[in-house]
Parts: C-alpha cells; structure tokens; sequence
C-alpha cells in the first residue's frame, strides 16, 4: 500500500502583487508574487494547487471573492475570474518580503495539442501571465489542503506535460532519495527542456517527448515501463490525452487506487476545466 497523508490549511484569499517576472522557456514565465498576506502561506505537497484571480481584460478590475466568517461570498459586481496554478515555490519572510513563484505556461492554439479553433490563442489567465509587469495585482485562493508525497514507494513514474512540470519539479523535491524516479514529459519541443536544472534532471531518469514529432509518443512509451508492486504514478496535463494512459495502468498494468493519480490539468477546447470532476465520466475514482 503507498500511502499519502493529507494536511488542511485554513482557506485564505491573499491579494498579491507581482515582483518580478523571469522568462523560463519561450513558453513559461516565472511570475513572484509579494504580498503581506503571503505571511501563513504553506504548500508542503506536490500537487497542490492554488485558485488564481486575474483582472477582467476588458475594465482591468480585479474581482475577488470575499472570505467572511460564514463562508466565501461572491460581489454582486464584477467578472470573477480565475483559474488553478501550482504554487511552484515558496520563500518565507527570514530575510526580506515572503515570496510565492508561479510558472504560467504562455499558450496559444496550435495544432500539435493546443485548440486550433480557438481564436483567442489562449485563454485570459495565459493572456495575463504574457503582459505582467511589477506592480500588477492579482489574487490568490488556497491551497485548501496539501496531499504529500509518499515516504514508502520504492520507485515513482511521473508523467506530466508543460502545464504539469511545475508539480513534477516539487515532486523532484519532496520524495524521499530511496525512491526511484522515472519521468516522461511530453512537451512541444526541446525549448521546453531548459526548465529544469541539471541537478533536477539527475534525480530523475528523465526523457523527454516532443509533440512535434508526432500523436502517440507518450502512450507508447508509457507501454514500455514496467511496474514494482509499489510504484507510484502520477500522471498530469491534457485530459484527454490521459484517459487512455489511465485506463491502461489502471485496466491493464492492474495499478491500484492507492498507485495511481491522473489528473487532467486543462482538456483540449475547454475553458477553465474542472478538474475535480472525473478525468474519463465512464470510469470515475
Ligand atoms: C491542479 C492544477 C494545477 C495547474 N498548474 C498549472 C501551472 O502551474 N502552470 C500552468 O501553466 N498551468 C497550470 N494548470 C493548467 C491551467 O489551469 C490551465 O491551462 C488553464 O486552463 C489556463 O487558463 P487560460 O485562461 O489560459 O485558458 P482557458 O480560458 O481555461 O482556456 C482557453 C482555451 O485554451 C486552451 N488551453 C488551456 N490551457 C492550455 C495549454 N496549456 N495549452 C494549450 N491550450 C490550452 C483550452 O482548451 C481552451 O480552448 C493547472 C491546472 C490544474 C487543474
């Protein structure tokens, strides 16, 4: 049995400002946020994951949800905005302002796993992560709780796309050195490869797929792996790419519930995908 212990965190809506941004990759852009409220931030699991809340792109007004003793509470005015995002890393105030770093992927339609007819080339949190300069607000929710890494896998498979690399770089850092770590990463080409050091690409046996080359790439290679009795995989990025990935680990390779963790982090031609709804309806968890 792998086993991963849940904390919960007490619900807060912090209202942040951008310090500084750092262009990672073509595609990813390092935004730090700064902010007073970040003093009792904590996000001490992999996956976890934080509400973001953008300013309307149309008035530039940010509307935030307002926490109050009876629950969260919606404006009456105002275009609520948000989408989830992975807080990367977090640096407590010890020697200056608390920091809270969020890697945004900069998307746009594209033919290879993007949404061709979406005209927009992204959506508006994309669209924001791609203009932000020092001083811009934006609002951030949560985490609500944090599941951590497990102590007692002997080897772990993490599968993840762009969108998912910022979680597979916590998970680098918060499994225990005993467990072995097999990555495939399917991304849209090697300019995606400088976002990880090469001291994170040691800790892992990594290897990349590029999207450029061709459909089909991750299936086969998720084929190819073979499975302990307790590895664990978690796997995360386009939805519908990964409902075939998880009914084969979970039908096939016979993983159990306890093994397996698959995670659509935005699905083709949906806007804001909820992720807390089953990955594939046919088969929920
Ligand atoms: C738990 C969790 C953690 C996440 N962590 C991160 C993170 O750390 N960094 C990050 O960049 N994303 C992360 N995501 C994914 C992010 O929430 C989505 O990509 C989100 O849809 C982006 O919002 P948007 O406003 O740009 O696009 P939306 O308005 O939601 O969608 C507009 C259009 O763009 C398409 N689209 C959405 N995302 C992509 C994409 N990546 N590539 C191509 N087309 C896309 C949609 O299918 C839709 O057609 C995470 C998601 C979850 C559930």
């Amino acid at each position: 049995m792998v086993t991963r212990d849940h904390l919960r965190h007490e619900m807060a809506i912090r209202r942040l400002t951008v310090s500084r941004t750092e262009q990672l990759t073509p595609a990813i852009v390092r935004i730090t946020l700064i902010g007073d409220a970040l003093d009792d931030f904590s996000a001490s699991g992999p996956t976890d994951h934080v509400k973001v809340f953008f300013p309307d792109p149309a008035t530039q007004v940010l509307t935030v949800p307002e926490l109050r003793a009876d629950g969260i509470h919606r404006p009456t005015d105002g275009v609520i905005l948000s989408r989830d995002y992975t807080p990367r890393q977090f640096r407590a105030a010890a020697f200056g302002a608390a920091e809270l770093d969020i890697d945004f992927v900069l998307h746009a339609p594209d033919a290879a796993h993007g949404d061709p007819t979406d005209p927009a080339g992204g959506g508006p949190a994309s669209a924001w992560a791609a203009q932000a300069k020092p001083g811009d607000e934006i609002a951030v929710a949560g985490p609500r709780g944090s599941r951590l890494a497990p102590q007692d896998a002997s080897e772990a498979v993490l599968i993840a796309d762009e969108t998912a690399l910022p979680a597979f770089t916590r998970w680098l850092e918060l499994l225990p050195a005993s467990t072995r770590i097999t990555a495939l990463l399917d991304v849209a080409d090697e300019e995606v490869e400088p976002y990880l050091s090469e001291e994170q690409t040691r800790r892992a046996s990594v290897e990349w797929l590029y999207r450029i080359d061709g459909p089909g790439q991750l299936a086969e290679a998720v084929r190819s792996l073979e499975f302990e009795p307790e590895t664990y995989v978690w796997a995360a990025g386009e939805a519908s790419t990964l409902v075939p990935i998880r009914r084969y680990l979970k039908n096939e390779v016979g993983l159990r519930p306890d093994q397996l963790d698959v995670q659509g982090y935005w699905r083709r031609g949906i806007v804001n995908l909820d992720h807390h709804a089953p990955i594939d309806p046919s088969d929920p968890d």
